[in-house]
């Protein structure tokens, strides 16, 4: 499986990186090494500014290639919440040198990931979803403020990449993100359910 990633696909996270807002969805990708389904994250030793992202997720559930955007609701089956761990100074690093960011972001266990949920009972259009890191709240997003909403992203993705059962779209993360530091935890709300609780050590 693999998982791809959406960049600043919120106004106000784009704000934040001094970024201009994409015109088309920004992808980048993790390998299955990075996924870590545990509750607990090692901090890396090779960064000294470890970022939270916390991203909604969603589950492909059939080969997708070239899907229309009016059949893409047909080609992910579940939806949950992540956390995009990304080296910001390692992605700085490989920014100002205009090089490929994966040390940055596609490291082992830098995607975390809750457990699945049928998408089913869920409103896809205006889906809350929040992030705290030592109890206080830090990131507090909508599906609704999205710039390329769920369907887009696999419409557009599936022109590049074939999409099989069981790869993830990480969808991209609203504004707020920040470091963490050994001792921390973070908790991941979606609308008001506890689906993420991740410790740093
Ligand atoms: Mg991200």
């Amino acid at each position: 499986m693999k998982i791809l990633c959406i960049g600043k696909n919120y106004v106000d996270h784009a704000k934040e990186m001094d970024s201009e807002v994409p015109s088309s969805p920004m992808i980048f990708m993790k390998p299955e090494s990075a996924l870590n389904n545990k509750d607990v994250l090692a901090y890396p030793s090779f960064t000294k500014n470890l970022h939270y992202e916390l991203e909604l997720v969603i589950r492909i559930c059939q080969t997708a290639k070239n899907v229309d955007l009016e059949s893409a609701p047909d080609y992910f089956d579940r939806i949950g919440l992540g956390i995009d761990f990304t080296a910001r100074d390692i992605q700085s690093h490989c920014k100002s040198k205009g090089h490929p960011w994966e040390k940055a972001k596609a490291f082992d266990n830098s995607a975390s990931l809750s457990p699945m949920l049928s998408k089913d009972k869920f409103n896809l259009s205006d889906l809350k979803f929040k992030l705290e890191h030592n109890d206080r709240v830090v990131q507090d997003g909508s599906s609704k403020d999205m710039i390329f909403n769920l369907n887009y992203l696999i419409h557009y993705a599936s022109q590049y990449f074939t999409l099989n059962e069981g790869d993830l779209i990480y969808t991209g993360t609203p504004a707020g993100v920040g470091p963490v530091q050994s001792g921390d935890n973070l908790k991941g709300y979606l609308v008001d359910d506890l689906l993420l609780n991740v410790s740093i050590i």
